[in-house]
């Protein structure tokens, strides 16, 4: 099987519920995370969860980079547009998750809300598909300050740090970089240590199904570490439905079995030492950062990057003197707990009435590997009637 139509086929989807039927034993209950937003969209999206049996449960994990993104992260960004006049550069769902007083960078660009007495009123804030794009904008402007607003986990980390090479290389004056790189080993872990994984059981977790795009750059190795200090199986997957299904039942298998391993599943693109290249690259620019706050986890100990002093002149930290401000989320938004996986998109009380992807109050509403746009986008939340269900 190497093409994505056969990792989407009806008939074997069936047949992978059969086995993962006859997997589970009746009397106990199965809980799994998918880390990954990417896998969250794919069980959402083909009714993955349809497909379970009652006793298997999917819980949302927090690896997906536009919902971690705190509040204060983002008023950074819209600071540097409005008050400094820079070009701030972005991916498109970063343009609008939700900053303070209902500001977002596509608001701060076109004018509108509370954008404060301070600067100009309009920013000019552009959507970029690469860094590529960011770094021409750089080259043609050479009178203007250009800011990459860098997110994402380490899939995204190394086109970043090869932009800040390649600006180095240049001697490009007006480029830098505001980076938010995270790190997913280190959320797994602080989802691991939590009260509510350890003392309170009110997350059961029975293994983790492990990122796709994530793993092809660092491999299945960091994940040991799970499998031997927490005893919880992991499973990497890809994101068609029937790797998330096969993933599943491989996880369904290890808890039956007594056993706490990694598993393989996507080997089609991860080795067990991933992209030895790209790890390289990342490390030459890029160093941990002591404390980092993600939406939902609040400060995470060593789970994000900061730029190297190397590269100091490419980090818009220093360049401009920013000094990050934690801002609290909106009261009524739950995409804390929703990203902790403590509870799920439906028991937000705004969800699909006040919050709907055209206008996202949360975080996990804006991009579609959301928890909250997943369930809304494919009608996820009408059929779901009980604790039974798989969300
Ligand atoms: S529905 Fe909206 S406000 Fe509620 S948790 Fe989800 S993103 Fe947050």
């Amino acid at each position: 099987m190497k093409y994505v139509d056969e990792f989407r086929d009806g008939e074997l989807a069936k047949g992978l519920a059969k086995a993962i039927a006859a997997e589970v034993a009746p009397r106990r209950d199965y809980s799994f995370m998918e880390f990954c937003g990417g896998h969250t969209h794919a069980i959402s999206r083909y009714g993955v969860g349809d497909l379970l049996p009652p006793n298997v449960r999917m819980i949302h994990g927090p690896g997906c980079p536009v919902c971690v993104l705190p509040i204060g992260r983002m008023d950074l960004a819209i600071r540097l547009a409005l008050d400094r006049g820079v070009i701030l550069c972005t991916y498109g769902d970063t343009l609008r998750i939700p900053a303070s007083n209902g500001l977002s960078l596509l608001k701060a660009k076109a004018g509108v809300g509370n954008i404060g007495n301070i600067g100009s009123t309009r920013g000019d804030i552009r959507m970029v598909y690469s860094t590529t794009d960011a770094l021409n904008i750089a080259r043609e402007h050479p009178g203007r300050e250009v800011v990459f607003l860098a997110i994402g986990f380490e899939t995204t980390t190394p086109p970043t740090a090869l932009a800040i090479l390649q600006a180095h290389r240049e001697d490009l004056q007006n480029f830098s970089v505001l980076c938010n790189h995270v790190l997913t080993p280190a959320a797994i872990t602080h989802i691991l240590e939590s009260p509510e994984v350890r003392q309170y059981g009110t997350v059961p977790l029975d293994g983790f199904i492990g990122p796709a795009h994530v793993s092809t750059v660092i491999g299945s190795r960091p994940y040991e570490y799970f499998a031997e200090e927490y005893r919880k199986p992991v499973v990497i997957a890809g994101f068609e439905p029937l790797d998330v299904m096969q993933a599943i039942c491989m996880l369904v298998r290890q808890v039956n079995q007594g056993r706490a391993e990694v598993e393989n599943e996507f080997s089609r693109a991860v080795t067990r030492e991933g992209n030895l290249k790209a790890q390289r690259l990342v490390s030459n620019v890029f160093e941990l950062r002591r404390s980092f706050e993600w939406r939902g986890l609040g400060e995470v100990p060593y789970s994000a990057l900061q730029i190297r002093a190397g590269f100091a002149r490419f980090d818009a930290e220093r360049r401009y003197g920013l000094n990050y401000v934690p801002v609290p989320d909106n009261k009524a938004c739950e995409c804390g707990a929703i990203l902790r996986g403590v509870k799920k998109p439906r028991d937000c009380k705004i969800f699909g009435t006040v919050c709907t992807p055209e206008n996202p109050m949360g975080s996990c509403m804006v991009s579609s590997e959301g928890a909250c746009a997943a369930h809304y986008s494919f009608g996820r939340h009408k059929d779901f009637s009980g604790d039974g269900g798989n969300s």
